[in-house]
């Protein structure tokens, strides 16, 4: 008989860990080494479960590239022990936090799985037990021995996506979340269906897995809105240390062609600050040169950011700071899929 996995849930705050005190109505959080006592049905799951907690859970707004070393510090610690790792966070900005993991681990082999709650655990209509439920199941999914899941995923009502693709659509819908420029890797229905030629896998080769953590946040969004002014995009040229600048465009990548702004753009790229066009659109992706409106940024030597999603070239951009790269291998890196977060 083989080994049943072993899977590692990491606890570091949000709604999910909360149970309603009755008496107050209060939201207070729960001591997550009980969690077996609170969703019984984990203990039928064909695997077995530790569980590991931030000593104080926090709201994932107050979440910094310090709190992401340390979510990726844990997995790295444990990655030889365990088979699939479930990190629960505030789902806030779960996509940041996802992403940014998802980059700090090259060779990734294991699943891990990021979720949380809409509702809280504690709550009779929580949506939190199905999360976690299905995304431990996910995590402990094998064939011929590997597991199925070896990238970052988020799980979110009845879908797995590809981490780095995602972005927070309600605050209110349990389906909170969405991936629109690439489909889901797993469908939870009756059978959990796994979509196997979207995954990414390291099928048969073994290989070590490379941790990287130093992040750079000297970063900035600016998104543009009709009538934006000389002086608010000049302004961000002021900023002591920035050393990348994600401009949200419009469309397919389109920008004013007035003299000022790429004049102003221009002297961002003079002074090395990397400067990536991502748009601002839900769907669909950046096409650099496609219209008059963005052939002056191309033309400037502005990185394409093509289908990613603000919240990864967030994660991408300071990942990519901390690697000490020469100009022009930072824009080759950048354009390229690393983990599977850009279009070719
Ligand atoms: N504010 C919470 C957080 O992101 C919301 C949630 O847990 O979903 O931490």
């Amino acid at each position: 008989m083989t080994k049943k996995p072993n899977i590692l849930i990491v606890y570091t705050g949000g709604t999910i860990g909360m149970v309603k005190d009755y008496e107050t109505g209060a939201l207070r959080a729960f001591d997550f080494s009980q969690i077996s006592n609170k969703i019984p049905e984990l203990q039928q799951l064909n695997c077995t479960i530790e569980t590991i907690s931030f000593e104080e859970p926090i709201d994932s707004s107050n979440m910094n590239i310090d709190y992401y070393v340390d979510i990726a510090e844990i997995i790295a610690r444990n990655y030889n022990e365990f088979d699939g790792f479930v990190v629960l966070t505030g789902s806030d900005t779960m996509s940041y936090i996802s992403s940014a993991i998802s980059f700090m681990f090259e060779n990734l082999q294991k699943p891990v799985i990021f979720t949380g709650s809409q509702l809280p655990i504690g709550d009779l209509r929580t949506d939190a037990k199905e999360n976690l439920i299905t995304s431990v199941q996910i995590a402990a999914s094998s064939d011929d021995g590997e597991p199925i899941i070896q990238e970052v995923g988020l799980y979110f009502e009845y879908k797995l996506y590809r981490a780095n693709r995602t972005t927070k659509i309600s605050a209110e819908q349990f389906e909170a979340f969405t991936s629109m420029n690439y489909p889901p890797l797993v469908e939870s229905g009756v059978h959990l269906n796994f979509n196997y030629p979207l995954l990414l896998r390291l099928r048969g080769e073994e290989k070590e897995l490379v941790f990287r953590k130093k992040l750079d946040n000297n970063i900035a969004v600016l998104k543009l809105f009709p009538g934006i002014t000389e002086k608010v995009v000049r302004s961000y040229l002021g900023i002591e240390g920035l050393r990348g600048l994600i401009l949200e465009t419009y469309g397919a990548g389109n920008a004013p062609t007035e003299k000022w702004f790429l004049e102003v753009l221009q002297e961002f790229i003079e002074k090395g600050v990397y400067v990536v066009n991502v748009t601002q659109c839900a769907g669909g992706s950046v096409i650099l040169g496609h219209y008059e409106t963005s052939s002056g940024l191309k033309e400037l030597g502005v990185i394409d950011g093509k289908d990613i999603t603000t919240e990864t070239a967030v994660a991408k951009m300071m990942y990519l700071l901390g690697e000490n790269l020469t100009k022009e291998q930072f824009k080759r890196y950048f354009e390229l899929p690393l983990r599977g977060e850009i279009r070719e």
